[in-house]
């Protein structure tokens, strides 16, 4: 590529000859059609090499494409086009009295590509974002259209599919009457007698947070549907000044705290739209474990937090509802997140994921898709019961393999 494209976080160069950026559907399909390799690159906030093309592959922006965001009040679903991001979204759709049921921590990422990876929120009773899509618009490998949805024997594997069936150019969202949300940050609260069900339990999205320099968790952050009745927390005092998740960094990225209401997409990320989010230098890594394991995956980091805190800025833990799609970590079990954001440093944060992911190995945990992991494939692909229906969905909408990169092609075993 004439100038270099990375990643968000700068740890991956792409590797394919030019960055392409259709203008409209047929461009599009024209493309694929010709090229042998396709990946296409969302807003590339993924930490490996999922969305890379390889140097033979054709790397596709949808970002020129027509922005479409078109809600329907009455039926309560969006269709919104493949390059589309959050942040944009979900603007639209309040504007229109709705909403999403949940968001990721940042609304910089763009919808296509978080489905894609199982991207998710926090909440006992959220699904992941893929949750909320009702039907999936693909360009297949010989540039024709295929629109798979809900009711299709085929939908287990179109939402959450590593980019590996299609081109995704638009999907179609379920949507419910706006909502608002108060957020409040309570202070330390220690692993001697956690009752991680009962914190997790006690707003519509929770998040505990850790630096693991001491047992236990240094801030929890809580959501509340201001429609839900005032949530108790009797397990630490709200704080007194305005927090971000990583020790050191500026609260003014963080959305508005201390219980004041305001719209969903304003309180359920962690990160306002047009401020860095997260602390901008890091890799990230996540694991997603059945929920019951939660207190005992929780002490097994505890018992490793020497070897973690040095690499570590933040870890966050969150909860799943258990989810459908066929790749999705959390698919058939209600969850619990384990996520780690890193020290900037490749080389040193490798063998701690490696000693992370031993501890937590006993858990049969599933790594997020679009982050750092090194569990080797074959053992990753015997954690999904629905794997062998994915491949074979693969072969069937892609026979040629031209959506299927290194990362896909290990991921799969194809
Ligand atoms: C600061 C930060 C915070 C994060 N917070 C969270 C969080 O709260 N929860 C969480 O679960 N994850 C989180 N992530 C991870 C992030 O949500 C995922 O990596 C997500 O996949 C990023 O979406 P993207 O559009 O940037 O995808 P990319 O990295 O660009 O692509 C991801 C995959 O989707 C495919 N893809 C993208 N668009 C299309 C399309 N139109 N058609 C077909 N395939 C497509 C790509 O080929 C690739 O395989 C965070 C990442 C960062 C950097």
């Amino acid at each position: 590529m004439t100038e270099a494209v990375t990643n968000w976080a700068g740890n991956i160069t792409y590797t394919a000859k030019e960055l392409h950026r259709p203008r409209s559907l047929d461009a599009l399909r024209a493309l694929v059609a010709e090229s042998g390799r396709v990946r296409v690159l969302g807003s590339g906030h993924s930490f490996n090499t999922i969305a890379d093309a390889g140097t033979e592959g054709a790397l596709v922006s949808l970002a020129d494409l027509p922005p479409v965001i078109d809600v329907d009040t009455a039926a309560r679903t969006v269709r919104v086009g493949g390059g589309v991001r959050y942040a944009e979204l979900a603007e639209a759709v309040h504007r229109h009295g709705l909403a999403l049921h949940n968001m990721a921590s940042l609304p910089h990422i763009s919808v296509a590509g978080s489905v894609a990876t199982g991207t998710h929120g926090s909440g006992d009773g959220n699904g992941p974002l893929a949750a909320a899509v009702r039907e999936v618009e693909l360009v297949t490998a010989d540039g024709g259209t295929l629109v798979i949805g809900r009711g299709d024997a085929r939908f287990g594997g179109a939402v959450t599919s590593l980019g590996a069936l299609g081109v995704v150019t638009a999907l179609t969202l379920d949507l419910e009457p706006a909502y608002e949300v108060s957020q409040r940050v309570y202070g330390p609260i220690p692993l001697d007698g956690l009752d991680h069900a009962a914190v997790a339990a006690s707003a519509y999205s929770v998040s505990m947070f850790t630096d693991w320099r001491q047992s236990g968790f240094v801030q929890t952050w809580v959501k509340q549907r201001t429609d839900l009745p005032e949530p108790r927390f009797p397990w630490s005092e709200p704080v007194a000044e305005k927090r971000h998740p990583v020790p050191g960094m500026s609260p003014l990225n963080a959305t508005e705290q201390f219980g004041v209401p305001g719209p969903w997409h304003e309180r359920l990320p962690h990160f306002r739209p047009g401020f860095t989010p997260s602390s901008g230098a890091e890799l990230q890594s996540e694991y997603l474990l059945a929920r019951e394991h939660a207190l005992d995956a929780i002490r097994a980091l505890d018992a490793i937090r020497g070897t973690v805190a040095p690499v570590l800025q933040i870890c966050e833990v969150r909860t799943i509802a258990a989810d459908t799609q066929w790749l999705s970590p959390a698919y058939g079990r209600d969850s619990v997140a384990l996520h780690f954001t890193w020290v900037e440093d490749t080389e040193a944060v490798l063998p701690v994921v490696g000693r992370l992911e031993e501890a937590l190995d006993p858990f049969d945990p599933r790594p997020h898709w679009g982050k750092v992991f090194t569990v080797p494939s074959d053992v990753v692909r015997g954690r999904y019961p629905r794997m062998a229906d994915f491949t074979a969905l693969a072969r069937e909408l892609d026979p040629e393999g031209t959506f299927r990169n290194a990362f896909v092609r290990d991921a799969l075993g194809l």
